[in-house]
């Protein structure tokens, strides 16, 4: 609807008139958008959980909706769910939209670059994270370098399955929640094992959503959504992600950093236990 009304204003009213007018409907909307953040922020007020990113203190997170799809209401998935490796964000900040997931980078970054040996180290962030980003790379004593495809936040708009940049040449990469939207994924694997120093290390994370990854050429787009549970997701990845890294030539460890810290802060900070740090190194040979 709104598309159909917005190609009939282009073709009835002039364009300055027109720019003017969508100027103001987006003004609306954004404004309408930051309100409803705002409510809802202030309705969720309390004590029991916080946002690192926002600040905020509030009675829970909310769901995100994720799990009300199509995708997750067979009997079979319903089953995956109660699968301890199975990793759904379903918890967000009421202010901001943080989920776990960026709460997870945010702590796990944070203790990792602040290591003696990471300091001053370049990093590659692939298609940044604006909640990360902001709250992170930007204070911290590295050099950083982000790319994304379409993303004009990003310091090159380059395709992961073909970078730019001379072998050897990140001490870091930080690749999250991306590759599950990458048809050519092992491709865009070797690319990051190839710009990454031996010795460097790398999070490349992506949900975990079946046993075993599931893709299939022939689904089209538009089934993306009931398929892989995502319309942006060429595939479910399972538990032999790991294997996939590893055929790229990284050693991979499965991290268990959340687990490993207290509860009270799991808890706190909305964190997914199950969520394991895929963190991938490049050998030194
Ligand atoms: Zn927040």
């Amino acid at each position: 609807m709104i598309v159909i009304v917005s190609e009939l204003g282009q073709k009835l009213l002039p364009k300055l008139v027109f720019s003017i007018v969508r100027r103001a409907y987006i003004d609306i909307v954004l404004s309408c958008a930051r309100f409803r953040r705002w409510a809802k922020s202030f309705y969720y007020l309390g004590t029991s959980v916080e946002c690192p990113f926002c600040g905020g203190h509030f009675r829970k997170f909310l769901p995100t909706g994720v799990l009300e799809r199509e995708f997750w209401s067979s009997p079979e998935a319903q089953q995956l769910l109660a699968e301890e490796f199975v990793t759904v964000c379903n918890l967000q900040c009421p202010r901001c939209g943080s989920s776990e997931r960026h709460r997870l980078a945010f702590f796990y970054l944070q203790d990792n670059l602040r290591m003696k040996e990471n300091q001053g180290a370049r990093l590659l962030d692939v298609a940044p994270d604006a909640f990360v980003t902001k709250a992170l790379f930007q204070t911290a004593n590295i050099d950083y370098v982000s790319i994304d495809l379409v993303r004009s936040n990003a310091d090159y708009l380059m395709d992961i399955t073909d970078l730019q940049f001379d072998d050897d040449s990140f001490d870091v990469i930080v690749c999250y929640h991306v590759l599950e939207h990458i048809k050519e994924d092992r491709q865009a694997m070797g690319e990051l094992y190839r710009v990454l120093k031996p010795g460097g290390w790398a999070i490349l994370q992506v949900p975990i959503w079946a046993r075993e990854t599931y893709e299939d050429d022939s689904v089209p787009r538009e089934k993306f959504l009931k398929h892989y549970g995502h319309k942006d997701h060429v595939r479910t990845y399972g538990l032999d992600f790991k294997e996939r890294l590893q055929s790229s030539g990284f050693q991979v460890n499965l991290d268990q950093y959340v687990r490993m810290l207290p509860e009270e802060v799991v808890n706190k900070f909305g964190l997914l236990l199950q969520e394991d740090i895929f963190r991938c190194e490049k050998p030194v040979a």
